[in-house]
């Protein structure tokens, strides 16, 4: 029999000003020397004296580098050798996913602590254990898994406020798929992506994400558009992040995310964040399993609000051609993709209905809102 897996970072700190504790809060999970810090534009621009400041209290030399702007080979190797140089015993990533990811490789390259401290609530990914790579043509390169979560991942949920809301509504898109995954994985009785099976705790903080969500969706992005961090924002970045991190990890993925991996072939979709094409992939995970007419609504009806794509339009694949389809469909089945998780009988042939389904459930859905 398979074992059951759980795994989680180690500490999980957050709220308004967390960035000013970053001192402390690295010295509470051990770290005891040089400290490297990559971070992206906005975060370089308003946390380094933050952070400056917050180290040095500690008692802890610091480096600010600023990311290259792309996870991609060449730039882990160029931030390993400046961490290696600075003998740093802990890479801090601050800022988006990019960043996030390519902190992770660094550290793991080096085996010292992976930290992250996400400015944006735009992915599930700041508490996982692997990285995605791209090459410097922006194409996806390949995945990265690591033994373990980040020993610390601290959200600051003013700087979460202060974001353009579209990052927001992209992880409330990742984040309303964990859920609907976790269930697929437990229903056919898969692995979850630590390869192991989900425990009771991995699917059930899957659940309690989305009820977070449909409770405080609507809220939280209203905080953003004021700038304003609220309890309801509170309940959101930490839905998005970190139970969405965990859900994904320990509940296991699905359909859904394999769609977004065949929407993902086609250039157009480019401009769609990743959290936009897994909503519209959520949608047709829905109708390949045969949910409920009641289910598929509740689903569609709290994307739309979110602001979320609900149609292959949305995602910038106006008119598509059968082949187009068929190509997103192949790719979405390839061997590997969690596709296979799912408690139906899949082929290229259902998938490709389910899209056309679900993009005409969501095209009607939009004419009803006009009308
Ligand atoms: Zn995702």
């Amino acid at each position: 029999m398979n074992l059951s897996v759980f795994q989680s970072p180690a500490r999980y700190v957050q709220g308004p000003d967390a960035s000013a504790q970053l001192g402390p809060e690295l010295a509470q999970v051990g770290v005891d020397g040089p400290v490297l810090i990559l971070a992206g534009g906005t975060a370089h621009r308003e946390l380094s004296g933050v952070w400056q400041d917050s180290l040095a209290k500690q008692g802890l030399p610091v480096r600010i580098e600023a990311f290259g702007g792309q996870c991609t080979a060449e730039e882990i190797s160029r931030v390993t050798a400046m961490a290696r140089d600075f003998g740093a015993v802990a890479v801090v990533g601050a800022g988006g996913g990019q960043v996030l990811d390519t902190s992770r490789a660094v550290a793991a390259d080096l085996d010292i602590a992976a930290i992250n401290c996400p400015t944006i609530a735009s992915s599930d990914a700041p508490c996982s254990a692997l990285s995605v790579l791209y090459h410097p043509d922006h194409s996806f390169d390949t995945y990265r898994f690591y033994r373990s979560n980040p020993k610390l991942v601290l959200v600051d949920s003013r700087m979460v406020a202060r974001a353009p809301v579209r990052f927001l509504s992209a992880g409330l898109g990742d984040a309303v798929a964990t859920w609907w995954e976790a269930r697929a994985v437990r229903e056919s009785d898969s692995e979850n992506q630590l390869h192991g099976m989900p425990t009771a705790t991995g699917t059930a903080l899957a659940h309690l994400c989305y009820q977070m969500l449909l409770e405080n969706a609507q809220a939280a992005l209203s905080a953003v558009r004021a700038q304003s961090v609220t309890p309801a924002l509170e309940r959101i970045i930490e839905a998005n992040t970190l139970l969405s991190g965990l859900g994904f990890e320990s509940g296991g993925l699905a359909a859904a995310h394999s769609i977004h991996n065949g929407l993902t072939t086609q250039h157009e979709t480019a401009d769609s964040m990743h959290g936009e094409k897994v909503a519209f992939g959520l949608l047709a995970e829905l109708v390949l399993e045969g949910r409920s007419e009641q289910t598929i609504r509740e689903v569609l009806s709290f994307s739309m609000a979110a602001g979320l794509p609900v149609t292959l339009a949305q995602v910038g694949l106006a008119d598509p051609s059968a082949a187009v389809i068929a190509e997103i469909a192949e790719r979405a089945v390839a061997p590997g993709e969690t596709i296979h998780h799912e408690p139906v009988a899949v082929t290229a042939g259902s998938v490709a209905d389910a899209i056309r389904v679900a993009d005409e459930i969501g095209r009607g859905a939009l004419t009803d809102q006009r009308d």
